[in-house]
């Protein structure tokens, strides 16, 4: 069989879905392969925390609701706990009350919200399919490519009628994960990135594991000896489902088959207690960016782009956001007004937030071990100092890997070619701290609207070319050069108080994913070099 389609999306991982649901949320035909069978479930656990920023995404797709659903419930406690057990001793108790739930937060309508994988990838599989321009293909294995001047044409593999196929498209994205064989394809970074560690996942159900110990309920229980943390225990769904893993070092465990699993969790709980065991998987932690995202028609997004060890939570969130940035400009590419430069842009944007991520979750590894602290565990009053020097210095130190808004919303394309500086100095950034801005580049501001919208509400279509307060100016310039270019703008005119304290500027341009181009006081003399610059055609 030959297929034509404009994009061919190989892997159903979150990105991979992500991607496919964006397109379509767009009205654009893609086609999407994967090799496995599990039609976007994953059987063992692996993300967990679905951060405000790829919520805000889920928002806009029209899945927010759906997420909460599925996720942990909103009344259980996103605290994290470090114990030398769960019935020993308490050295830091963390609490999040912005995480989860219905609280209010000032900067953004979507908390972040815990759910897994196991449930947060078929709600974007349900979604994605939702669109009759999206085609999903399980057990079709991508095998090969070549690409022209004209497209890419891609082999792929039907593994249950045993049928190969040929693919031809415009574009192709590689959202195929760590083992990615386009990268392979690619001649590119064949050291698959710095091993941190092989670890040892223990996916495990049982009944209120809480009347087990005396900690109260929490999401995060980071078990720790006498030199770190050695195991860390998961809430999956704020009830019967939890995760162990197991840190080790950077040598493999042995077999599943060979892990004492009722000795391991009896040691971590500090007592038995009656579970069943689901599944026991190995894994390995890497440090890795690769060197282009772009490589002619081809495009690297998720796992297969950058990964980090998943401490903070920043992977699968990361690869969110890649999947955002590049839909949009593959969109505007297909639909034929992009800029020459547009698709470049990906690569300068999403590049540089990969390596601040993937530095700043191997920072919060390397501080869960520590020089030996032999009277950690001990119940004498040196070990009850060591204890709070220890909690102190976590509290101090490592707590921000939990409290991380900064990474999740504060990350901003302000060298990126495609947007207009405007002159003043560029805004502090922070790990733990995000403050909204509509700095150009930075993510547009969310305020609440007079008609109970959020301003996010507004963005995604097309771009958004906001007038702040009544004596903004006429756009129509700016109107002319986009409509001249074939570029979709809309015009709002916003009222709000507390949208003009937050956006600081009259006029504000904002991307169709959601992130602020330019912003002035007044329509520039130039109104084509603005649209030009924006779409990636200066
Ligand atoms: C234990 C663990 C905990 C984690 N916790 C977090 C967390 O809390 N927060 C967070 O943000 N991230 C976390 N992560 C990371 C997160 O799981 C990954 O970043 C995320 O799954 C990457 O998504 P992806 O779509 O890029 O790749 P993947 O999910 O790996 O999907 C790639 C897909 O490509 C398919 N594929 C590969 N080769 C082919 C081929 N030749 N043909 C067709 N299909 C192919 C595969 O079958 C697969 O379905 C965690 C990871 C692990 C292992």
């Amino acid at each position: 069989m030959h297929i034509e389609t404009p994009v061919v999306v190989v892997g159903g991982g979150p990105v991979g879905l992500a991607l496919a649901l964006d397109l379509g949320w767009r009205g654009i035909e893609c086609l999407l392969v994967d090799e496995l069978e599990r039609d976007g479930y994953w059987t063992h656990p692996r993300a967990n925390l679905i951060n405000s920023r790829t919520m805000e995404f889920c928002r806009r797709w029209g899945v927010a609701a759906r997420v909460k659903e599925v996720g942990t419930p909103p009344g259980y406690p996103h605290t994290a706990m470090y114990v030398t057990a769960m019935r020993g001793h308490l050295i830091a108790r963390i609490e999040r009350p912005a995480h989860g739930g219905d609280k209010k937060i000032a900067f953004t309508p979507e908390p972040p919200q815990r759910c897994n994988q196991i449930w947060f990838d078929p709600v974007l599989r349900e979604r994605a399919e939702s669109f009759s321009s999206v085609s999903l293909r399980y057990r079709w294995r991508f095998d090969s490519f070549a690409q022209d001047d004209a497209g890419v044409t891609s082999r792929v593999t039907d593994l249950a009628k045993g049928e190969q196929h040929t693919i031809r498209s415009s574009y192709l994205a590689a959202c195929c994960g760590g083992r990615s064989p386009i990268r392979r394809l690619l001649g590119i970074d064949a050291s698959e990135g710095e091993v941190l560690g092989a670890p040892m996942s223990v996916y495990f159900r049982t009944k209120n594991l809480w009347d087990y110990h005396d900690k109260g309920k929490g999401v995060l229980h980071f078990i720790v000896g006498p030199t770190g943390v050695w195991a860390t225990l998961n809430s999956l769904n704020g009830g019967e489902l939890w995760r162990v893993t197991l840190h080790g070092g950077t040598k493999a465990h042995g077999a599943p088959e060979s892990v004492d699993h009722r000795d391991i969790l009896t040691r971590i709980v500090g007592c038995e207690f009656p579970y069943e065991l689901i599944s026991i998987s190995p894994w390995v932690r890497r440090k890795l960016v690769t060197a282009a995202y772009r490589h002619g028609r081809v495009f690297l997004a998720g796992d297969c782009a950058h990964q980090n060890t998943p401490t903070g939570g920043y992977g699968m969130n990361t690869g969110m956001g890649d999947a955002v940035d590049l839909g949009w400009k593959l969109a505007a590419a297909v639909q034929g007004w992009a800029g020459e430069k547009l698709l470049d842009s990906y690569d300068a944007e999403r590049r540089p937030v990969a390596l601040r991520n993937v530095e700043e979750a191997t920072r919060n590894f390397q501080l869960r071990s520590f020089a030996a602290i032999p009277e950690l565990v001990e119940a004498t009053p040196a070990g009850e100092a060591a204890r709070k020097r220890l909690g102190d210095e976590i509290l101090r130190n490592t707590a921000r890997e939990l409290l991380s808004d900064g990474i999740a919303m504060g990350y901003r394309y302000d060298d990126s070619p495609i947007v207009c500086p405007d002159g003043s100095p560029a805004p502090a950034s922070s790990v733990t701290e995000y403050m909204q801005t509509s700095f150009p580049g930075a993510r547009a501001p969310h305020a609440w609207l007079a008609d109970g919208r959020s301003t996010l509400d507004l963005f995604g279509r097309s771009f958004v070319m906001l007038r702040l307060g009544k004596d903004a100016q006429e756009t129509g310039f700016v109107e002319d050069a986009a409509k001249r270019r074939g570029v979709p703008l809309e015009v709002v005119t916003l009222a709000e108080p507390g949208a003009m304290v937050l956006y600081k500027r009259k006029l504000v341009l904002v991307r169709p994913d959601g992130h602020a181009a330019w912003r002035g006081d007044a329509v520039p003399l130039d109104a084509d070099a603005l649209i030009a610059r924006v779409t990636g055609a200066l």
